[in-house]
């Protein structure tokens, strides 16, 4: 246990990076639950009011603070776990700025109480605009609870910053999910406004506590995952290659118990996965690594979220080598696949990948960038998919809509790589997406009907209706977004706890792929839309559900479907896009087509 607090000399105090700790209220439930372990605490509680935006209460049965330390622990740079700069480079538990609670005090109105095992007694301590206001005795069972509120009420400037309370609240329970998978052998409860909205059992089992905290859905779905190299031990789960999620929100990695937001991690994970799932589908994984303090420079940035290793490359070797034999072992195809690194070819495109991903690490390792947006991604590889606009005179045609196309007019010629219709027009010809254009047209009518005719979409009920397990944060959304799903067809009501029941799907939709359905909901309405105002959310929405019920590509279309196909393009606005941005239809002017064959 670390010994008593002690103040940090100046001059270290100044090299070390002084960074901003506080900058919303999941920073603060972040501090509180960090030092609550850091306490020893094997039981945390954790309340929020108003999305963590009123108040924050952390109640733990840690270790506890003598009553002469704790107006100590609220002085600047105080901390029982460091003396010399060097100690930095071997810290092993989470704080070690003595910079949270200062930081917190000075932003907030903050009441402590806390006993030591040792003392009859226990302290409180209220602190208000920085100034203690109270220290006193007070009856309070073994460990420390803190209660923050008037949360930036000296610094109103800050309040403007922060986003809605919904996804305030979603940002704190981020940070409790990531800590509470970190430690399973702690008990943890957490509510908001009075619900309690995680309540997690200690469990000897990690996959017991991914499940638990992340949703039931994990439950056999999880892989263990063990590999050592170099002194470096990774441990954890990594999902089955089938239960695939459409966003990387469920990559989680920590080093040496802490959490961290890597680039480099993610993408020799993704690696492993490459050949045994589609493209921009994303495993779930849950990963630890023990590296040697030295080997790991954890003070990178101040909110902690970054690290940067000695050695990248035996940390992505080992990555890779452990995933793939993890889910190599339970699917032997994955092996075959060369996944594991067999084949010649498989091993150099392997080592460009590599090079790539440190590459990138080297670039955005800068203090000042937050490397984490840089993650693969579906938002960022849209520009690249962006068409290039055909030369000529035609190109400017479909987007004029006195002048557009109509596509019934056209002469279907056929289908080309099972995705391509091609038609031939008086002005030349054109290529069509067909998945693209239904998807187009699918989100047209979502987005119209309601506005021209005030009906909603009819749902189709479900025979079974289905109940989905979803983490905290996943249900808050889901269940305000419910008038937009009506919108579209689609029944959800919370059902218990932390789940939902789906009674009705969009017409639409293909039946039996509700759970995928809604994960991609989840994650394509990814973290910065989810504050967005009803009206955009309800774009974002319907593009999902467009994108899921639009014809695949791959498909044979007959006759009468293309005619269908045209004339609903014919009807709806904007067809010269799909709701990604991606082109509906390409047209190839007899021009060009003249040029090709150097007519001209
Ligand atoms: P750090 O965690 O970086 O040391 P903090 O400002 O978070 O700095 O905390 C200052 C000190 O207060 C800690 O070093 C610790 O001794 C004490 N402390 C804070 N929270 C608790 C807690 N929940 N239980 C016991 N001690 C605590
Ligand atoms: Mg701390």
């Amino acid at each position: 246990m670390p010994g008593r607090i002690v103040v940090l000399p100046e001059k270290l105090t100044h090299r070390i990076a002084a960074g901003e700790v506080v900058e919303r209220p999941a920073s603060i439930v972040k501090e509180l639950l960090e030092n609550a372990l850091d306490a020893g605490a094997t039981e945390i509680a954790v309340e929020l009011e108003k999305g963590g935006c009123q108040s924050i209460r952390v109640t733990d049965n840690g270790e506890g603070i003598e009553r002469e330390d704790v107006a100590l622990a609220f002085a600047r740079y105080a901390t029982n776990k460091i003396a010399a700069f060097e100690d930095i480079y071997l810290i092993r538990s989470f704080g070690f700025r003595g910079e949270a609670l200062p930081s917190i005090a000075s932003i907030s109105r903050v009441e402590m109480v806390t006993r030591r095992a040792s003392s009859p007694a226990g302290t409180r301590l209220i602190i208000e605009g920085g100034e203690e206001k109270e220290l006193s005795d007070a009856g309070c069972p073994v460990g420390t609870s803190i209660l923050v509120s008037r949360i930036f009420e000296p610094v109103p400037v800050r309040r403007k910053f922060l986003k809605g309370e919904p996804t305030e609240q979603g940002c704190c329970l981020d940070w409790i999910a990531r800590l509470a998978l970190a430690h399973p052998g702690v008990k943890m409860k957490v509510s908001a406004g009075g619900r309690v909205l995680l309540n997690v059992p200690a469990v000897k089992d990690l996959s017991e506590r991914i499940a638990l905290t992340l949703g039931r859905d994990f439950r056999g779905q999880l892989i263990p995952a063990a590999g050592e190299r170099e002194g470096v031990r990774l441990q954890g789960f990594v999902s089955r290659p089938e239960f695939t999620r459409s966003g990387a929100s469920h990559m989680y990695f920590y080093v040496n118990r802490r959490f961290v937001k890597d680039y480099l991690l993610n993408h020799a994970a993704m690696t492993a996965y490459r050949r045994v799932i589609e493209y921009r589908r994303y495993p779930a994984v849950v990963l630890g690594l023990e590296v040697p303090p030295g080997e790991v420079d954890v003070n990178v940035h101040p909110a902690k979220m970054e690290v940067r290793f000695r050695n990248p490359r035996d940390i992505y070797a080992l990555i890779v080598e452990t995933v793939s034999s993890a889910i190599g072992a339970g699917f032997p195809q994955a092996r075959e696949a060369g996944v594991a690194g067999g084949a010649e070819a498989g091993r150099a495109a392997y080592a460009a990948r590599v090079e790539e991903a440190l590459r990138r690490y080297r670039v955005s390792s800068g203090p000042e960038k937050l490397f984490f947006k840089e993650a693969p991604g579906r938002k960022k590889e849209i520009p690249s998919m962006q068409p290039m606009p055909a030369a000529g005179e035609a190109s400017t045609e479909l987007e004029e809509p006195e002048r557009r196309t109509r596509f019934s007019d056209l002469v279907y010629l056929g289908q080309v790589a099972g995705t391509y219709l091609v038609f031939a027009g008086e002005k030349g010809m054109v290529l069509v997406d067909q998945h693209a254009a239904h998807e187009r047209i699918l989100f047209e009518k979502l987005r119209r009907r309601e506005a021209e005719t005030g009906e909603r979409e009819i749902g189709q009920r479900l025979l079974i209706p289905e109940v989905v397990s979803l983490p905290p944060r996943d249900f808050a959304f889901l269940t305000e977004s419910v008038p937009v799903l009506e919108e579209a067809g689609m029944e959800v009501e919370p059902f218990g706890g932390d789940s939902v029941v789906v009674k009705a799907l969009p017409a639409f939709l293909p039946p039996g792929e509700v759970k995928t359905l809604i994960s991609d909901l989840l994650s394509d309405c990814g973290e910065a839309d989810r504050d967005l105002p009803l009206v955009e959310r309800r774009e974002r929405i319907f593009t999902v559900l467009a994108c899921r019920g639009a014809v695949k590509a791959n498909r044979t279309m007959t006759s009468p479907e293309v005619s269908a196909l045209c004339r609903d393009l014919d009807v709806i606005s904007h067809a010269a896009t799909c709701p990604h941005g991606r082109p509906v239809a390409v047209p190839v002017s007899v021009f060009e087509l003249e040029k090709m064959f150097k007519r001209r």
